[in-house]
């Protein structure tokens, strides 16, 4: 095909084989998060552009080069979602549920930017994301781990870490910052060029810098676990035995800051060694003040997304699902009596594959690559008789039956 009409890159297709484990991967999540009381949301993908800046921050890396921006025919300044937090916040102000108690959501659906594609790297790309709001202890802050663990580990991904730190709240981080800036400054001459801006813009996210030259200037830089206040302390203490209380495995580390700003006190990841720098398949954290932010009374509030992509990469094939039964019509004239006779099994719940008429030869070829169960043959005599020759693929064995037989047959043989 032509180069023009191939698909953007880093954008892919979701082909049967892919879309059987994201099908899977969802059910899990559905199952999981109903279990903790969370409901699901289905926002729009098409956002005011003012709402990541204000939410994200205009001097993150999703919002200051990674989102698909335009302005549409009315002039509007729009774009395609980069995450699902900022819509989230403001679908639940706009609806006006900050008097409504706490509100747990769920979301499950494409996120857009525009990132060097590899890997586990794609510029639409799906996450399944979970927003808790109105809820400030760090009970919660368990919880909502623990609902991040229980769905990892239903669907069967082992070897994964909890990492999880602290980001102090407005009390405590100001006198941090400074102190981080203050020894950024001392090594500045050894960090590179985006480590530079981060001081300028947002000095803790150095600390996330990926080169490995700079992590190395990095190893005795101050830590924000170390200058937490006591509320952010107690809060960070109680998190973590109720982590141990619930058997969740973690590991401290004061090096996660996240790459949005509107983070605060309570920060993870989950992370996985087998996708190489692209390990994160889970992150979140406690986003106090972004409802304020956007205009709202003073609500807490804590979440997380989690990349479908890299999940299905963690997964095993999911085999397709075989057909109950193949129909197979041995000549013209029983054609529509063959069609029907699909149609009232499926009718009757049955998965059926039509062959097609024309020659048997073929019709049983195909039944096979279908790897159906049953293989249902129409000839004159069986239509003339109102039945169908119901051959089990397994034991060989033929009889003659009903159409009402036949379901009944194939239901029970196939019922698992
Ligand atoms: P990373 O450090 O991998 O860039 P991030 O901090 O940008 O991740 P978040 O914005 O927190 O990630 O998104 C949560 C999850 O969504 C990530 O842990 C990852 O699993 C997934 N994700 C993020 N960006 C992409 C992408 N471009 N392609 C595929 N999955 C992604
Ligand atoms: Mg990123």
């Amino acid at each position: 095909m032509s180069e023009q009409l191939r698909s953007i890159r880093g954008i892919h297709d979701g082909l049967p084989a892919e879309v059987r484990r994201w099908r899977y991967i969802e059910e899990v999540a559905q199952g999981v998060f109903a279990r903790y009381g969370f409901c699901e949301v289905r926002l729009p993908v098409l956002e005011p552009t003012a709402l990541f800046v204000r939410s994200v921050g205009s001097n993150t890396d999703i919002v200051s080069k990674e989102m698909y921006r335009f302005e549409d025919q009315g002039g509007d300044d729009i774009c395609l979602r980069p995450e699902g937090t900022a819509g989230s916040v403001r679908a639940y102000l706009q609806a006006g549920l900050t008097r409504s108690g706490a509100q747990r959501w769920f979301y499950i659906g494409p996120m857009f930017r525009r990132e060097r594609p590899q890997k586990g790297r794609l510029r639409q790309f799906q996450q399944i994301g979970a927003e808790w709001f109105g809820v400030s202890g760090p009970a919660e802050d368990v919880e909502i781990l623990a609902m991040a663990h229980a769905f990892l580990d239903e669907l069967g991904i082992a070897d994964l870490t909890l990492e999880i730190n602290s980001l102090g709240c407005p009390a405590c981080r100001p006198a941090y910052r400074d102190k981080l800036l203050a020894f950024l400054k001392q090594r500045s001459d050894d960090l590179c060029g985006t480590c530079h801006t981060r001081m300028d813009t947002n000095p803790l996210r150095v600390l996330d810098c990926k080169t490995a030259s700079c992590q190395a200037q990095l190893n005795d830089a101050p830590e924000m676990i170390a200058h937490l206040c006591a509320d952010c302390q107690s809060h960070f203490d109680t998190l973590i035995s109720g982590l141990q209380a619930l058997d969740i495995p973690h590991r401290i580390n004061p090096r996660i800051v996240r790459g949005l700003d509107y983070y605060n006190r309570t920060a993870f990841e989950i992370i996985t060694g087998k996708l190489g720098a692209q390990g994160t398949v889970l992150a979140g954290g406690r986003y106090d003040g972004l409802v304020e932010e956007q205009g709202g009374p003073p609500t807490p509030a804590i979440g997380f997304a989690a990349g479908l992509e890299r999940l299905a990469m963690l997964l095993p094939e999911i085999a397709d699902t075989q057909a109950d039964v193949a129909v197979i019509a041995l000549g013209d004239a029983v054609s529509a009596y063959a069609l029907k006779i699909a149609d009232q099994l499926r009718r009757g719940g049955c998965r059926v594959i039509h062959c097609g008429g024309g020659s048997a030869k073929r019709q049983f070829k195909l039944a096979d690559r279908e790897r159906a169960r049953f293989v249902a043959v129409i000839g004159e005599d069986e239509m003339h008789a109102a039945s169908l020759r119901l051959k089990d693929m397994q034991s060989g064995e033929q009889v003659d039956v009903s159409v009402q037989t036949a379901i009944a047959q194939c239901r029970s043989m196939t019922a698992s």
